[in-house]
């Protein structure tokens, strides 16, 4: 008998046994895993640099980085953070750095760093470790089938196992609602775009709305030579994961290319710009400093002198509203998330304990919470990790 069995041997999984056990160093906990390597999306994760967490340390601004849960971890996040997880890290000799756009990585740029960290605590700390088990039958008490007929008994019970139907499935047996999981942090395809040739063209900020929603995003962003990326499309399609489902992947977004000027400064400045040099190229002055190929793409070749007001109005709405077709979507490879998972309103966000079941716990992606781009989806594994570690064993049951 088990005091404590965690299934599924991801960065929740990880982090919830290790809790659990450093707070209880004397009781039996073991972390079983179906797969025969551990902590594969750590491995892979941020392009194999491993996007650990953000820098971001106000639990109230960090909380609005996830469009499914953030009310619900509001409280977690009060007790571990990212503050608490680059320490966690520092503190067993796994320092991180910041890059400009607060993402944090381990300074060797490599997921091995995570993964042998995590997987020496669990040795110095005696988690019993136990790969190729399948689970596939869960029963109240708890008594836990693999696929080959082995069974174990544990006290106590903490699923993580991420977006796995597995998880799920156990979960709804015990009553708990699901939410159905669609695909999160997904680039936008279109179709014969008239500017895949200007493919690898990058904006520091553009703002994308999907047309017909309240939807939008500021950000960088990057023409591809199948449509769309970059930060401001891969938080919209986080936001609006389930309306864009819904959609079959079929919709219009509209970009706004000068975000920090108004239509009527647009307008404006290439009025002025007229009256200042009418005889030069609006080409050649670039007046909004755009990518030089993008510009082309955009301005009639002609002498400032030769442009309409009409013209004038015509580029200002391209500049500010310029309209694309988007038709499905290709996978990111750097991160991917699926939102969807256990109902948040079933689960106690102070211990991460089933409403429901008692000594049943859930932390991670099994969870109805996923977050933007940049290092937010392994720090809701770390903080849900940590809580269900800390307090299963604590827990009266
Ligand atoms: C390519 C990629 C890159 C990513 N990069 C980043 C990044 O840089 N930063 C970031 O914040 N997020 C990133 N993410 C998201 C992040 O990896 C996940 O949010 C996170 O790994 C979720 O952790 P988890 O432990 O909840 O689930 P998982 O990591 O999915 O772990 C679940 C584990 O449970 C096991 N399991 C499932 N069913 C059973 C069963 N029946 N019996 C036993 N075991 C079972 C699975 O084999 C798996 O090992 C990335 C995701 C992908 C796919």
């Amino acid at each position: 008998m088990f005091d404590l069995i965690v299934i599924g041997g991801g960065a929740a999984g990880f982090f919830a046994a290790l809790a659990a056990k450093k707070m209880n160093p004397k009781a039996r906990v073991a972390l079983l895993e179906k797969s025969a390597a551990l902590l594969s999306k750590v491995r892979i994760s941020g392009g194999g640099r491993c996007n650990v967490t953000h820098a971001c340390f106000d639990p109230i601004l960090l909380a609005k980085h996830y469009p499914r849960g953030e009310r619900e971890l509001l409280g977690p996040f009060n007790r571990f953070q990212p503050r608490d997880t680059i320490e966690w890290f520092e503190s067993r000799g796994v320092s991180l750095k910041s890059e400009v756009d607060g993402r944090m990585f381990p300074t060797t740029d490599r997921s091995e760093t995570i993964i042998d960290c995590l997987l020496s605590e669990a040795d110095k700390l005696g988690v019993e470790i136990l790969l190729k088990q399948k689970i596939e039958t869960i029963k109240p008490g708890f008594t836990l089938i693999t696929k080959d007929g082995t069974s174990f008994q544990a006290r106590k019970l903490i699923l993580a196992t991420g977006s796995s139907p597995d998880g799920q499935l156990w979960a709804e047996e015990l009553g708990h609602t699901i939410q159905p999981g669609v695909p999160s942090l997904f680039t936008f395809n279109v179709p014969d775009s008239p500017i895949a040739e200007l493919s690898g063209i990058s904006f520091k900020e553009a703002t994308v709305r999907i047309k017909g929603t309240t939807f939008t995003q500021t950000g960088p962003l990057l023409i591809t030579h199948f449509g769309f990326s970059g930060p401001a499309i891969l938080k919209l399609s986080a936001w609006a994961a389930r309306e864009l489902n819904e959609k079959g992947y079929n919709f219009e977004i509209l970009i706004d290319w000068l975000p920090k000027l108004s239509s009527k400064e647009t307008l404006e400045n290439l009025r002025l710009l007229k009256e200042e040099a009418p005889q030069k190229t609006l080409l050649s002055e670039n007046p909004f400093q755009l990518p030089k190929n993008f510009w082309k793409h955009f301005c009639p070749p002609k002498r400032l002198n030769d442009f309409s007001s009409k013209e004038f109005l015509e580029l200002t709405e391209k500049l500010h509203s310029n309209i694309y077709q988007v038709s499905g979507k290709t996978t990111h490879k750097e991160e991917f998330v699926t939102c969807g998972g256990i109902a948040l309103k079933e689960v106690n966000f102070k211990t991460m304990e089933s409403k429901f079941c008692p000594g049943l716990f859930f932390c991670g992606e099994v969870l109805d919470i996923d977050g933007i781009t940049g290092g937010f989806n392994f720090q809701n594994a770390w903080t849900t990790g940590f809580i269900a570690g800390t307090s299963c064993l604590n827990s009266p049951f």
